[in-house]
């Protein structure tokens, strides 16, 4: 496993395939949000069912970064399958991002979508701040280059400005210097105060916003600035998106778990608890730490970006598949995140190995896929989301056949988690649905915590998750195989039984003689619940 690899010790690898970046755009202004109109499914789920049947409704959650791309495309996204908006704080300006928000807000209010939405923070990062206003610039062979973090109202040739006045801090010369995880490479031959020059070794291309990361003998030299993983600019950012009303925070370059809690503490205070908290693992430092990490946070994103600055590439596919194991062991759901279809920004076409790359992540039983500058920055926004949506697809009935025929242990999770109670409860039932091979699973759940269990053991029949809570609906949207609907229920679980199959059948998602696994979780808030627990699994025909 390489959670608890010293990837210190790791050899250095030096191409890395090109970072795209994304700029920032206006689009237009929105009217004031409607108030909100009590869901049952989403339109697309519903879409999915009526034509594919319940086996047929995918799994895999599909997360699109928006960008100038796509804003115009936010209704044809959505009737694509994106579930999760998320809006890259480094890019574009508060006014753009407002905008996007509420064009997010209003197709689910006005048009019957579910799109969480997603704010990711900057973070503190090395990187160059600015090639006097050229898009990129190329670095020559031999060529030779001053990196100082002075600013000058004029560019000068060879020289690249560095966001950070330590950034030379603790670096030698015959270090190397290298740009985005391999686009290009210098060797420092001299240091000058706090600027270096570098000679280029490796000749290639700098853009805009690239990413610093210096090596010695093959190992990354690990320094600690002693950055803030929020910055002022964050927590601006993020009560900006409090504002707006964001379901989820990623949270850059984490480093320990700690900072989760932080701001997880931040936000209880503001009782905003519903507000979920995905640790970016991208740095060096957050593999580290990695399960006090994924303990603290709602939520994961293996960010393979930049990860790839500081670990050498071909270790990420491993690292990836740890990451995700970890979590579904303790129940935490998991993005995996960039480059996905990386071609697919200027292609009409993803690569056969993209393709490899998506499947080999739902294979994985990986919670979610995402795009990043395919869908913010790329010429194809909605094509690059259908080959992620038919690849996620295929792969899963792929995955569940060979389950079916070889009896592989795919739903066997260790005993892990606190609440074993309800583990052990979710844990038969998507055994029993599996055995049983029932239509669907429906659980009646508050906050998603039965959802998630659910969830965890990947069953072959989707997961009709009723809430009563329009957050906890959101943040199930992010849960492998989970349909989340928002309908009032009540204290008796025969009731809500009764009204949920009535919607359902009204609607022609389910009809008579279907078989549906139920699961109740304890309580559904009533104040009685310490004396009145329930939990069951029951087995019902719809008649
Ligand atoms: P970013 O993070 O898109 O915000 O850079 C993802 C990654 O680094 O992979
Ligand atoms: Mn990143």
């Amino acid at each position: 496993m390489a959670t608890s690899a010293n990837a210190s010790a790791l050899p250095y690898l030096v191409a890395a395939p090109a970072a795209r970046r994304r700029g920032g755009h206006r689009i237009r202004a929105l009217s004031a949000p409607a108030p909100v109109v009590e869901g049952a499914m989403d339109v697309v789920s519903e879409a999915e069912l009526r034509e594919k049947g319940f086996m047929g409704l995918r799994k895999t959650k599909l997360v699109c970064t928006v960008g100038p791309a796509c804003v115009e495309a936010l209704p044809a996204l959505a009737r694509g399958g994106m579930g999760v908006a998320r809006v890259n704080l480094c890019h574009g300006g508060r006014e753009w991002h407002r905008d996007v928000m509420r064009e997010v807000r209003r197709l689910n209010e006005e048009e019957g979508f579910c799109v969480s939405l997603m704010v990711d923070t900057e973070g503190s990062q090395l990187l160059v701040a600015d090639h006097g206003g050229a898009a990129s610039v190329k670095a020559e062979d031999g060529s030779e280059w001053l990196f100082t973090s002075k600013r000058t109202d004029e560019a000068h040739p060879f020289t690249m400005h560095v966001n950070f006045d330590k950034f030379s801090e603790g670096i030698l010369v015959g270090d190397e210097l290298v740009i985005d995880g391999g686009m290009a490479t210098f060797e420092v031959t001299e240091k000058v105060g706090n600027d270096l020059r570098c000679k280029c070794t490796d000749p290639g291309l700098l853009l805009p916003r690239a990413k610093l990361s210096f090596w010695r003998n093959g190992k990354l030299v690990e320094r600690n600035f002693g950055l803030p993983t929020l910055s002022a600019k964050d927590w601006a950012d993020i009560e900006f998106g409090i504002s707006e009303g964001v379901d989820c925070i990623a949270l850059s370059f984490v480093k320990d778990a700690n900072d989760i809690k932080y701001l997880k503490t931040y936000l209880s205070r503001k009782s905003l608890e519903h507000i979920k908290i995905f640790a970016k693992v991208e740095s060096l430092e957050s593999l580290k730490n990695l399960k006090d990490i994924i303990e603290a946070s709602d939520g994961v994103m293996v960010a393979r970006g930049d990860l790839g600055v500081q670990i050498p590439l071909e270790q990420i596919p491993a690292i990836q598949e740890a990451i995700v194991e970890l979590c579904r062991q303790l129940n935490k759901p998991v993005i995996v995140a960039s480059q996905l279809l990386e071609s697919m920004v200027e292609y009409p076409t993803p690569t056969r190995a993209e393709v490899a790359d998506v499947s080999e992540a739902v294979r994985q039983y990986a919670d979610a896929v995402m795009l990043s500058a395919e869908s913010a920055i790329g010429a194809y926004p909605q094509k690059a989301l259908a080959v992620l949506r038919a690849a996620s697809e295929r792969m899963e009935s792929w995955s569940r056949e060979e389950s079916m025929q070889k009896l592989l242990p795919q739903h066997q999770l260790a005993i892990a988690l606190p609440d074993r109670i309800s583990e052990q409860i979710c844990t038969s039932a998507a055994e029993m649905a599996n055995n049983l091979a029932v239509d669907a699973i429906f659980v009646y759940t508050n906050y998603g915590h039965m959802a998630s269990l659910l969830s965890r053991n990947r069953p072959n029949p989707p997961i009709f998750a009723f809430t009563d809570n329009a957050n906890s609906r959101k943040s199930m949207n992010l849960y492998w195989g989970v349909i989340p609907l928002q309908l009032p229920l009540s204290d008796s679980m025969e009731d809500n039984f009764k009204r949920t199959i009535k919607l359902m059948k009204s609607k022609g998602s389910v009809k008579s003689g279907d078989t549906v696994l139920v699961v109740a979780d304890s309580d559904l808030n009533r104040p009685c619940a310490a004396t009145s627990v329930f939990q069951s699994i029951q087995v019902r025909i719809v008649d």
